[in-house]
């Protein structure tokens, strides 16, 4: 008898929840969407919520809860409605749902991850920054309230596929393992000089040739800071040290990534590249269903070609690992200058070369601390904001 998952989805309106939403809907015998989350789609949130029959429909931006109410009503949604910072913790958190997928993108998602972990649900995380800026926190909070934690980026959803079934994180040599190889595109600037990069604008960044995604992640694959995100988050999901996580740029996007072994033996996932695999690998797990993916055609994919990552051309792939290295919370530091970055990015205020600046120079203006509890982590993530912003506006003025 197949049991039916009540499900909540933070970052509903985003592209990862309306890939979710996909998938979902694909198996109504098994799922049920119980609470979503936007942050002002009031539109665009009332009509899933409608669509899915969900029972909570929750806007980050309090202001707008009236205005949803009155969208809910016209389309006949008996949703009841939650706002705000108090309400996405409440939707993270509701008795009846058992599995939450955080979705939220940024450093926005992380109070309401931790909540999901917090109230020991079956999380499914996407939103990599909220690993990335509180790794003993968070890993130490999905312990301790005995949470279940799935990879969904692709990457990492891959190498969970190609461990050993009894791995527990931080096993690597006991399990005979040598490396992760953590495959990535190179993104939409793979083979541009640098002399190029600093009049590249938001819209090619966010251009992408294989998979499609949010700007704010667009702009982090543009830069490789995606990559670098993804090696801390591979830090922390499977106890990996840095030496053991190599990056291999791969621009076909069919292997997800790889696990070596101590035999040589080196086992990759491969996929036509749709988040709808991992997504429906996780929510399944471990069984598996149908995500709507079409067969990967090997044929039409012909070569696979592999590169190693340049760090001169794409530093922000080095400072990921300088504040990897560096450890307390020089991966907070790092993700809170690279959103106050990418933001300025995307409004047309900085270059994209000044994106990794911001960054480097954030970096070495605040001494990473001890991170113990949230409350360090928040104040680290406040410091390298203002940083940031600083810094951001200078350079875009010298720019200007
Ligand atoms: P997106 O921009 O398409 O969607 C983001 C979602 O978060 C939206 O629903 C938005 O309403 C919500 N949101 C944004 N700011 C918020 C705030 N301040 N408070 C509450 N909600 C807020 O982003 P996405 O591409 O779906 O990415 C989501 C997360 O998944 C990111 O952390 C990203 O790194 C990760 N991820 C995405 C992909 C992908 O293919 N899109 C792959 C791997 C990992
Ligand atoms: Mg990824």
């Amino acid at each position: 008898m197949k049991r039916t998952r009540n499900i909540a989805i933070l970052g509903a309106t985003g592209s990862i929840g309306r890939s979710t939403l996909d998938v979902a809907a694909r198996h109504p015998d098994r799922y049920r969407v119980v609470a979503l989350s936007a942050a002002r789609k009031v539109e665009e949130l009332a009509a899933l919520c409608s669509r899915h029959g969900a029972a909570y429909a929750c806007i980050a931006d309090a202001s707008l809860a009236g205005a949803l109410e009155s969208r809910l009503r016209a389309l006949g949604s008996g949703a009841k409605v939650l706002a705000g910072a108090a309400g996405l913790l409440e939707a993270a958190a509701l008795p009846e749902v058992d599995c939450v997928m955080a979705a939220i993108v940024g450093g926005a998602g992380l109070e309401p991850t931790l909540a999901a972990a917090q109230a020991g649900k079956k999380l499914l995380l996407a939103n990599k920054e909220a690993l990335v800026m509180a790794g003993p926190v968070f890993m130490e909070t999905v312990r301790r309230h005995g949470a279940t934690l799935l990879p969904i980026d692709s990457e990492h959803n891959a190498v969970f596929q190609c461990l050993p079934p009894a791995f527990l994180a931080g096993d690597l040599e006991i399990s005979g393992i040598r490396r992760i190889l953590l495959t990535g595109s190179g993104g939409p600037f793979r083979s541009r000089p640098r002399s190029e990069l600093g009049e590249v604008t938001p819209e090619q960044a966010c251009a992408r040739p294989n998979w499609v995604m949010g700007k704010k992640i667009s702009v982090d694959s543009a830069t490789m800071m995606n990559k670098g995100l993804e090696v801390i988050e591979a830090h922390w999901l499977f106890g990996a040290r840095a030496e053991q996580i190599q990056v291999v740029v791969h621009p076909q996007s069919v292997i997800h990534s790889m696990v070596e072994y101590a035999d040589g033996s080196v086992i990759a996932q491969m996929g036509n590249p749709d988040m709808r695999t991992p997504i429906a690998q996780a929510l399944a797990f471990p069984d598996r269903i149908e995500a709507g993916v079409p067969s990967l055609d090997l044929f039409s994919t012909g070569a696979l070609t592999f590169e190693a990552p340049d760090f001169d051309r794409f530093p922000a792939l080095g400072l990921a690992y300088l504040a990897l290295e560096a450890g307390g919370t020089a991966p907070t530091i790092m993700n809170a200058a690279n959103e106050v970055a990418v933001a300025a990015f995307l409004e047309g205020r900085l270059s994209f070369l000044h994106i990794t600046a911001v960054i480097e120079e954030t970096l070495q203006q605040i001494a990473p601390a001890p991170m113990r509890t949230l409350e360090d982590v928040v104040a680290a993530d406040a410091a390298a904001r203002a940083r940031a912003a600083l810094a951001a506006n200078r350079l875009a003025t010298l720019a200007a």
